[in-house]
């Protein structure tokens, strides 16, 4: 018998080949004949400050030989003590409290149980969560609930929550995304629970930006009316949208924030859920009945602990803000130039996210223009995977202007050879 792999997001029927990789360093990964491909998005958005980061390296070999493993529900461990302190140099000072699993979209579980635990403890019925349109917080049936619907989770619709739903805040309309979220605030019968949003820039759902006093108008509403803002910085967090958190240039202090992909410098699987001193009051008391009943096997992993501590050092010791302004300036000319064609739409950069649309006549997720680019990148040894007709790069912060160069060629050869006007 032999046994199969069976890829994420992959339709194995239509014999696309799959590279094998046999090591990284940088911004590039290796085949094991020495072929380099250039690593445009970060490894699926996760890789900050490259691939095999020596600190990062050192950082998990040498825990890995002390303490590998433990529990974690009442016992703690130095990496982690230790991550907490750091992160209050990072973190806005309302977030007092962190919470530990292992993926973005377990942050995004406990955030929501965090949520809902703070109204059921205060004995209010509060229960409905409002999210917005074409947002994306992981693939749990949790996380699938309060992201869009469509042809990624249709299968699996009666098994997803109802929520409350407003309009992704477009440029010129961002008013009616406001309006929408205080008529869910007003509406007594149902007062809901809590806002999720990603801020500033809307990853899975096509690379989609929106205004930073958008986001603090949002958070206020939400004060207002006493609803719980929570923000899903799985993807935005660690410096992608130009500073460590996308709130902080909204100036929003969320209730709850979500972090995962960059803790660890993107190298292990660690995520993190900050909550506000009063979400943390609100469960804690003498009857146990109260408490937070969420754990998972791995939670706050010795190892993956020490990565993260590896990756708040090189924030502190390393130019990691001059790389990433370093990748912002070479988006200047590259834009200069795309603005000249006249078959691409909506581009647009946060921070060092740059994002375009190819003109096709289709544009959807499910447009054949997608897997058409996956392969041309492929054959020209950049990874980029492209979300349908919208190509975006996010590299990781150590890449260097040859690289960035070479992915941009790339770019402009797949315009003009797949665009129409
Ligand atoms: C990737 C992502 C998630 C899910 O994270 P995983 O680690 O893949 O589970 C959640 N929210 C956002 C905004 C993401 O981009």
């Amino acid at each position: 018998m032999s046994i199969n792999i069976w890829h994420p997001f992959t339709q194995h029927g239509l014999g696309e080949p799959i590279p094998e990789i046999a090591r990284a360093q940088g911004a590039a990964l290796y085949t094991a004949d020495g072929t380099k491909i250039i690593d445009a998005i970060s490894s699926w958005w996760v890789q900050t400050h490259g691939h095999c980061h020596p600190k990062i390296v050192a950082a998990i070999q040498e825990q890995s030989a002390r303490l590998d493993q433990m529990i974690f529900a009442g016992w703690t461990h130095e990496p982690a003590r230790k991550l907490a302190e750091g992160l209050s140099d990072f973190l806005p000072d309302s977030l007092e409290h962190i919470f530990f699993s292992d993926s973005g979209s377990t942050a995004v579980e406990v955030a929501l149980k965090m949520a809902l635990g703070y109204w059921h403890n205060r004995g209010e019925t509060r229960q409905k969560i409002l999210v917005m349109e074409h947002s994306y917080h992981g693939d749990t049936i949790g996380a699938m609930s309060v992201g869009a619907r469509g042809v990624f989770n249709q299968a699996y619709a009666p098994l997803l929550f109802d929520v409350g739903t407003i309009a992704f805040p477009k440029a010129g309309s961002e008013q009616d995304t406001l309006d929408q979220l205080e008529d869910f605030c007003k509406n007594a019968e149902n007062p809901p629970a809590a806002l999720i949003v990603e801020p500033l820039i809307l990853g899975a759902g096509g690379m989609k930006i929106y205004g930073a006093a958008t986001l603090a108008k949002m958070a206020a509403i939400c004060r207002e009316h006493d609803l719980l803002f929570i923000a899903d910085e799985v993807m935005t967090g660690w410096g992608r949208t130009g500073t460590i958190f996308a709130c902080e240039q909204a100036g929003v202090e969320p209730d709850i924030l979500c972090m995962a992909k960059g803790l660890t410098g993107g190298v292990i699987p660690l995520a993190v859920t900050a909550a506000s001193d009063a979400i943390y009051q609100a469960h804690f008391s003498e009857d146990r009945a109260q408490m937070f009943f969420h754990s998972s096997s791995f939670t706050a992993n010795p190892i993956a602990c020490a990565a993260a501590n590896a990756n708040l050092a090189i924030w502190r010791d390393e130019p990691v803000q001059q790389r990433i302004d370093g990748i912002i300036a070479s988006y200047r000319a590259f834009s200069d130039r795309l603005q000249r064609k006249s078959n691409i739409s909506g581009l647009r950069q946060c921070g060092t996210i740059l994002a375009l649309e190819i003109n096709d006549g289709a544009g959807d997720y499910m447009s054949d223009l997608g897997p058409k680019l996956l392969g041309f990148f492929r054959d020209r040894n950049i990874l980029l995977r492209p979300l349908g007709n919208t190509i975006y790069i996010m590299p990781p912060y150590c890449i260097t202007l040859e690289e960035l160069t070479a992915i941009q060629a790339v770019i402009e050869e797949a315009i003009d050879h797949f665009g129409t006007s």
